[in-house]
């Protein structure tokens, strides 16, 4: 239960004054909810500094100033789309002040003829005058000392001001209450932080523009609390799995050996090797927790299934956990196929199944007649039971929380768990991620994989780039066309995938393009999946559904439209569908112009190279330039005020403060043990709370 003292700070910021509902809803588009929390880590990007304040002879056209005049006239507006116009002097000149659509009384009431008013805003310069369109503030004499002083910019959306959320958030801090300490004394001295208050109040008033860097003091302090938090909660999910019970697992490897005899190919050394890792982790008593990295195509299913026939052959249940229903359908088949000697039972679990498909696969998972389960996440709900699940296999893991991960090995006794991404993550993220799990890594290319050429190209070429599949496909090349991502929408991102296919079915006639997006019926996805993948089909027009883990070799050329609106990471898996088979493959970057400068550098990564984890170091630089649409799409977590690819030297240190503190303290009893978990609780970290003794 999150603490009393939190309370108001998780309010929603309706209870602020000032904000009403419209507003609320603007807050939560532009920080992700819209409690008094996420106001207070929606820091400042910029500054205006409103110090100067010359004479009106001395103001300099397109600089800030704050002015103190006298008004002297207000003009009505002559027509409709004209300004109302107000004129006012002080001893040195004139200074006209101009507003659209303006309420008459209102401005009568804000800037009364012949008195003395200071304004701020922008000077411009208007044949020869000066004027101020709109400005910023008025006030009265009395109330300088609020006016004339540095204002922090913040990043706004459509319907909320400058103003107005400058107002809400300075609401926001005036509620935040004084927090117990959480941070080590010795290190708050070290560093030169201040409270956790007086922090917040700082990053919230930059007094020049080097107070925005991520080197600033106050902003240093807030991403460490935020990191801390991060790797504490993980720490204690971590301690929680570990201290469960395991089981010692050891398969005769007979039904290993038949799959090995009949596979095509021979495993990589680093197939082999991994193998082996997960064969001895899982042999020992205590719990196996292994993160499996390997680049797409690298051939991580294999791996797993080999994991998967050890608990099978020593009589236990293992089960396999993937993201999508497609990948679910074609995990199952794969897996069948390699299987189908072994005269073993699979099933296939996913959210869509019929009742008697589903009635039956739950009836033989809970007696046992199901030896390998296969599914989505619909395997750990309430009600699914296993017999005796022992192993459990999670793959493409960053879309699952690390409390699903935990509810799915909580279906079994001492259940072993072995993640498998294909996002190659740097070291620091992850750390962030997965804590210090253990980690097998597949460093070969992939297998038969060939290098794509990419090509980058502008989208006013788009008419030419579908011309010219005529001959690729006439001499059999298959090709996948992914749409624009517009955005988190699957309306929008359908209908644009809808109108491309239209117009690809113009040219190419409706037997030959297909489409597959989020917004149509699994079986209408897989009847699309299943004929491009038997040929019938040539061109399948997707979004990004495509991205994980689909395996068809025929395929060799991908377009991607609107290719500078997705992250790296998502590039590099999406272009992963293609260098599968034997001919040379293309991938089209389409763009529309003009491009952000880390737009453009992400499409020349994408051209220059095809190696993953240097993609992914890039991703991290440049994902550091803010670019939160990449950040969003790689599915990393997603810090609030820590930025990693800045404050990575900070992540180092909070994993070792983290270990430091679970070893004196390990259930956060003592005085600053408590301040930690209303941190926890501040971060919303409550996997880790979860896994405490209350207290
Ligand atoms: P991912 O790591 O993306 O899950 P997959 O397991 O789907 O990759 O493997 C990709 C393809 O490579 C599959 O068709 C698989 O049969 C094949 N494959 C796996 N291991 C090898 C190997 N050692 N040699 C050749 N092909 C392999
Ligand atoms: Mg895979």
């Amino acid at each position: 239960m999150r603490p009393e003292i939190l309370f108001e700070l998780f309010a929603p910021t309706t209870s602020l004054t000032g904000v009403g509902p419209r507003i609320a809803k603007t807050i939560e588009t532009l920080c992700d909810d819209s409690r008094v929390v996420d106001l207070l880590w929606h820091l400042p990007q910029g500054i205006v500094d409103r110090r100067h304040a010359p004479t009106i002879n001395e103001a300099i056209p397109g600089t800030v100033a704050t002015i103190t005049v006298t008004v002297e006239t207000h003009q009505k507006a002559p027509n409709k789309r004209a300004p109302y116009r107000i004129i006012c002097h002080d001893d040195t000149g004139k200074l006209t002040l101009v507003f659209f659509h303006a309420r008459e009384d209102y401005l009568k009431r804000l800037l009364p003829e012949g008195e003395t008013r200071i304004i701020s805003g922008q000077i411009e310069d208007f044949s020869g005058g000066l004027q101020m369109t709109h400005p910023d503030h008025v006030v009265t004499l009395e109330e300088r000392d609020t006016l004339q002083r540095v204002e922090p910019v913040y990043g706004l959306t459509a319907g909320i001001s400058q103003r107005v959320l400058n107002k809400s958030i300075n609401a926001a801090l005036a509620r935040v209450p004084d927090l117990p300490e959480w941070q080590d004394t010795a290190l708050l001295k070290k560093n030169q932080w201040t409270t956790w208050m007086v922090s917040l109040e700082q990053a919230h008033n930059p007094a020049s523009l080097g107070d925005l860097n991520h080197e600033n003091a106050a902003r240093q302090r807030l991403a460490y609390d935020e990191l801390l938090a991060n790797q504490l909660a993980l720490a204690l999910v971590r301690r929680a799995v570990r201290k469960l019970a395991g089981r010692s697992i050891r398969g005769d490897g007979h039904l290993r050996q038949t799959v090995r005899d009949a596979l095509p190919f021979a495993l990589t050394p680093s197939q082999e090797t991994s193998v082996q890792d997960i064969d001895d982790d899982m042999g020992r008593d205590d719990r196996m927790l292994r993160l499996l990295q390997g680049d797409v195509g690298s051939g991580k299913t294999i791996v797993a299934l080999f994991a998967m026939l050890n608990a099978v052959e020593a009589g236990h249940q293992a089960a396999l956990m993937v993201p999508t229903e497609i990948l679910a359908r074609q995990h199952y088949s794969t897996i069948s196929q390699l299987c189908s000697a072994l005269g073993i039972n699979i099933v296939l679990l996913t959210g869509r199944d019929k009742s008697k498909t589903r009635t039956s696969a739950l009836k033989d998972m809970a007696d046992g007649t199901a030896h390998l389960i296969i599914g989505t996440h619909a395997l750990f709900q309430d009600e699914i039971a296993f017999d005796d699940l022992a192993f459990v296999v999670i793959d493409e893991q960053h879309r699952f929380g690390v409390h699903q991960r935990l509810m799915l090995a909580g279906k079994g006794v001492g259940v072993d768990v072995l993640v498998m991404t294909a996002t190659p993550i740097p070291r620091t993220l992850t750390l962030t991620t997965y804590g210090d799990m253990d980690v097998s890594k597949l460093t070969e290319k992939p297998a038969g994989r060939k290098p794509v050429d990419t090509r980058i190209i502008p989208n006013n070429r788009l008419d030419e780039v579908a011309d010219g599949l005529k001959r690729p496909m006439d001499s059999g090349a298959r090709v996948y066309w992914v749409c624009p991502l517009v955005e988190e929408s699957e309306k929008i991102d359908a209908a644009a995938a809808e109108e491309r296919y239209d117009y690809l079915c113009n040219l190419y006639g409706t037997d030959h393009v297909k489409m597959v997006h989020g917004r149509l019926k699994g079986p209408e996805k897989e009847a699309a999946m299943a004929a491009f993948k038997d040929g019938s089909v040539k061109i399948l027009v997707a979004t990004t559904v495509i991205e994980v883990g689909v395996d068809v070799p025929e395929a060799t050329i991908m377009i991607i439209e609107h290719a500078e609106r997705f992250g790296l990471a998502q590039l590099h898996q999406l272009r992963g569908r293609i260098g599968r088979g034997e001919d040379r493959s293309t991938c089209v970057l389409m763009y529309a112009p003009p491009m952000t400068e880390t737009a453009k550098q992400r499409l020349k990564v994408m051209r220059d190279t095809d190696d993953g984890f240097a993609i992914a170091e890039k991703d991290l630089e440049l994902r550091g330039a803010g670019e939160l649409l990449g950040k969003k799409q790689s599915g990393l977590p997603e810090f609030r005020v820590a930025d990693i690819a800045h404050h990575g030297g900070l992540l180092a240190t909070a994993r070792r403060d983290a270990q430091l503190i679970l070893e004196i303290d390990p259930e956060l009893q003592s005085e600053r043990g408590q301040a930690l978990r209303v941190l926890l609780y501040l971060f919303e970290q409550d996997s880790g709370i979860r896994n405490l003794r209350s207290g």
